[in-house]
């Protein structure tokens, strides 16, 4: 059964996405059968992994609007094990068109768990913004991970941001949990990027994941070559950084051996 992870925070341009395609890549590589869901009407997470996204039809818009089977709009990518089910600009309608709708916070809940059985994890790409397909995808997630960008830091937004985590794991699914922060395009040189590392971990405490992410040019020219940044440059920071990340993440859900427990013990 598939662990469901979205990658979410209001505030825009922080490395969701980034970090969305850049985890579920690693996972796929590392052998886990995983799925890119791109919620955001942007659709970034589809044109960077090499989808025409303008063409990519029927896509997510279809599955929460109109209940097609997500099946229906899966693709396989050019990185082995995995799959997407891509967005476009159609999606932005679909705040919209959801207002009336029947179970609208459970559209895409109710979509995955037919594809649930199929894949190891299905990783979401969210919006910048706190709307119903946020909602959606934190109601149909186990986990959040919140990236965070080194260089600016609100502690309002991220405060704000967990507060309405708290709300829809209280009113909409209890299983939610944040899974911990991530720093994004962080710059060690700079004063501001150590005081925002200082602040987040404070905030998080043993939440946040040990990995940092650097500001990595090779990074951002990935996504307009339609590549994972493993297969545009595998040997980059930007590469290296994110494959630590993926392994930090599968180690927080390896349980310790029983021997190394011993041992502490
Ligand atoms: P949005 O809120 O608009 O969806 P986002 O939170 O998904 O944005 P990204 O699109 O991942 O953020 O990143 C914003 C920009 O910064 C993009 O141009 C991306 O290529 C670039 N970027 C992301 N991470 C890094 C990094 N570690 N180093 C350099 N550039 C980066
Ligand atoms: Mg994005």
């Amino acid at each position: 059964m598939a662990e469901i992870i979205a990658v979410a925070n209001q505030k825009g341009g922080v490395g969701k996405t980034t970090t969305a395609v850049s985890l579920a890549s690693a996972l796929a590589l590392m052998g886990k059968k995983t799925m890119l869901v791109d919620m955001d009407p942007q659709g970034n997470a589809t044109s960077g992994l090499g989808f025409d996204k303008r063409g990519y039809s029927p896509n997510i818009y279809n599955v929460l609007v109109e209940l097609l089977p997500i099946e229906n709009t899966i693709k396989a990518s050019s990185v082995e094990n995995l799959s997407v089910c891509g967005a476009n600009n159609d999606l932005a309608g679909a705040e919209i068109e959801l207002v009336s709708a029947l179970a609208r916070e459970s559209r895409l809940k109710g979509a995955l768990s037919s594809v649930k059985p199929k894949f190891d994890f299905v990783i979401i790409d969210c919006p910048p913004s706190l709307g119903l397909l946020t909602v959606n995808a934190l109601n149909a997630s186990d986990r959040i991970i919140i990236p965070i960008q080194g260089e600016y830091y609100s502690m309002e937004g991220l405060a704000q941001f967990v507060a309405a985590v708290e709300k829809i794991k209280s009113a909409l699914n209890s299983r939610l949990e944040i899974e911990g922060g991530v720093l994004t395009m962080f710059d060690s040189r700079m004063t501001l990027s150590n005081q925002v590392k200082e602040e987040v971990v404070k905030y998080f405490g043993d939440r946040i994941f040990s990995t940092i992410i650097p500001r990595n040019i090779r990074l951002a020219e990935a996504p307009g070559f339609g590549q994972s940044i493993f297969q545009y440059d595998h040997k980059s920071k930007g590469a290296e950084a994110y494959l630590e990340f993926a392994r930090e993440f599968l180690a927080r859900r390896t349980p310790i051996p029983i021997r190394a427990q011993e041992n502490i013990a």
